[in-house]
């Protein structure tokens, strides 16, 4: 590794906090300089931080008091100089265009003509009819975004997907509202609005006459490294699932709060949907979750607890349409137990927030240890990012499958206690995890590919190994220490094996950790846009 000065290689506002992390075992003086050469701002970095995660020993400087415009890098003795970066209003500009464009390229059954996807153009794929896995009936379920790396669209994933965005949305409507899709669209709803509605409309078509949701909707395995349009086999609609209903019950249920001033019809769409899922969802029981039925072997993502789901959809069908019986719902649930998490596993942030975000009658005291309980979540994650040498709240066993959601996701539930406190510290550390993903990591790359000045170049993903170049704007899985697939362990043993914030090779053929999925860019985007607000 031949860097040893860590930066956001997409940068900084003006007045966000700006922390650098140097690779060294002793204190070290740091200049900031502008790219014709010119020093703009001296430091000392002495803050000592041994980093058990990456194994080595760092120092971290602050350069919080630079907020002039421009464009910068950082030296210091002995250990060359950083990435370039920029500080500015518009330093993510790019890495939300780009990372917000993917959602449109990932789209099914859309033929995305070669003036708006370029080399990643393609006819519209997987038309096929889905047939149900249980033989019961066939119907038309094209549509949708492509999941990840493969050409699975599942429902779960989907939903969290949409509600992060929409997430975003509200609280950044400048930033979201300035996306410009690839493709010029033509409807009442503006560009990002119109992304978003694809997906909602695929997971409509996942809807059973009986309210309940197909989990699914995947070939029988994954295919090989091809176009989607290529991939031609039987369109198969596993089995309905507790999670798929309840997290389609909500995100619906969401979606109606924006939809609503712009098309009403629709609006009135999602309210139907959202409670017909609802009330299937009360009778629906599945023991130890979803589990692929035999013959299927894409991506199973099972969760053994939907205790979560349902928390989640009650508490925002509440907060949208006021009806006492979704309130006793997630009190009941709540009182038993406070969830939280923004993953597709752990889901109980997005049922905390639709509760505490309620204009509606809710039970005070509830309210307020629903709170205090994020706080004291926040504060487990403060104090691992303060003595983190990269700022991330990851513990050094923390680097798992997809370890930068579990970034992003960190940095949303700092960012729910700034919102709860108003204390600058949570939301100077939900910025980190931002800077971390783009570029201020032991591994010194942006993982969002296309951006920033030295990005991940081959993600696990069908179109760009097809075509032999990264598609912009995806965020890596991340480092994971699993060593869970061929390729890595074609490289590492457990003996050999780089520490675990290092556990990440740029191959294609490492999906344990460099795969891509919309719902990890739903989490940048979410982060991006709560922390530029
Ligand atoms: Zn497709």
């Amino acid at each position: 590794m031949y860097k040893n000065i860590f930066v956001s290689q997409c940068g900084y506002l003006p007045g966000m906090q700006k922390q650098v992390t140097f690779r060294t075992d002793k204190p070290v003086n740091f200049a900031v300089l502008k790219s014709n050469g010119a020093c703009v701002y001296t430091g000392r970095a002495d803050k000592k931080i041994k980093n058990a995660a990456a194994g080595e020993t760092d120092f971290v400087g602050d350069f919080s008091a630079l907020t002039k415009t421009g464009c910068y890098y950082i030296t210091a003795e002995g250990l060359g100089e950083s990435d370039t970066f920029t500080i500015g209003r518009n330093a993510f500009s790019d890495v939300f265009q780009k990372s917000m464009a993917f959602f449109y390229l990932q789209r099914c059954g859309h033929e995305l003509p070669e003036a708006s996807a370029g080399l990643y153009a393609h006819p519209a794929c997987h038309t096929q009819t889905g047939y149900a896995y249980d033989k019961t009936e066939s119907r038309d379920v094209t549509g949708g975004w492509h999941d990840a790396g493969d050409y699975g669209r599942y429902v779960g994933p989907g939903a969290m997907a949409v509600a992060q965005l929409l997430y975003a949305l509200e609280r950044n409507k400048a930033l979201c509202n300035s996306y410009q899709s690839p493709e010029p669209q033509t409807s009442v709803l503006n560009d990002y609005l119109e992304e978003l509605k694809y997906e909602l409309d695929w997971m409509m078509k996942m809807q059973r006459e009986d309210g309940a949701l197909y989990h699914k909707a995947t070939c029988a395995g994954f295919c090989s490294f091809i176009m989607p349009e290529d991939e031609k086999g039987k369109m198969i609609l596993s089995p309905v699932s507790v999670t798929a209903t309840a997290d389609f019950a909500a995100v619906c249920a969401m979606a109606v709060r924006f939809y609503k001033k712009y098309d009403k019809a629709y609006a009135k769409k999602l309210e139907q949907v959202s409670k017909k899922a609802y009330t299937a969802l009360k009778d629906m029981t599945l023991p130890g979750g979803f589990k692929n039925p035999k013959g299927i072997t894409t991506g199973e993502y099972g969760d053994p607890c939907d205790t979560d789901e349902r928390y989640w959809a009650a508490a925002e069908l509440y907060r949208t349409f006021g009806n006492e019986e979704y309130r006793y719902d997630f009190e009941k649930l709540a009182r038993k137990k406070i969830y939280h998490g923004y993953g597709w596993v752990e889901m109980g942030s997005y049922g905390n927030l639709a509760y505490l975000g309620t204009g509606r009658p809710v039970d005070e005291t509830l309210k307020q240890a629903i709170s205090d309980s994020m706080i004291a979540t926040a504060d487990k994650l403060l104090q691992t990012s303060e003595a983190d040498g990269y700022g991330t709240a990851l513990t050094k066993k923390q680097y798992d499958w997809g370890s930068n959601l579990t970034v992003a996701n960190n940095g949303l539930q700092l960012y729910d206690a700034w919102k709860l406190t108003g204390e600058q510290k949570y939301l100077d550390a939900a910025a980190a995890q931002l800077h971390y993903l783009l570029g201020r990591n032991a591994m010194g790359l942006c993982y969002v590919t296309g951006c920033g000045t030295d990005a991940i170049k081959h993600p696990h993903h069908r179109p760009s190994g097809f075509k032999g170049k990264a598609m912009p704007g995806m965020l890596s899985g991340g480092p994971c220490d699993w060593l869970a697939d061929e390729t890595i362990r074609s490289l590492f043993t457990k003996e050999t094996a780089p520490a675990p914030a290092k556990c990440l090779i740029d191959m294609t053929g490492s999906y344990s950790t460099n795969e891509v999925t919309i719902y990890w860019n739903s989490a940048l985007i979410q982060l991006l846009a709560s922390v530029t607000e």
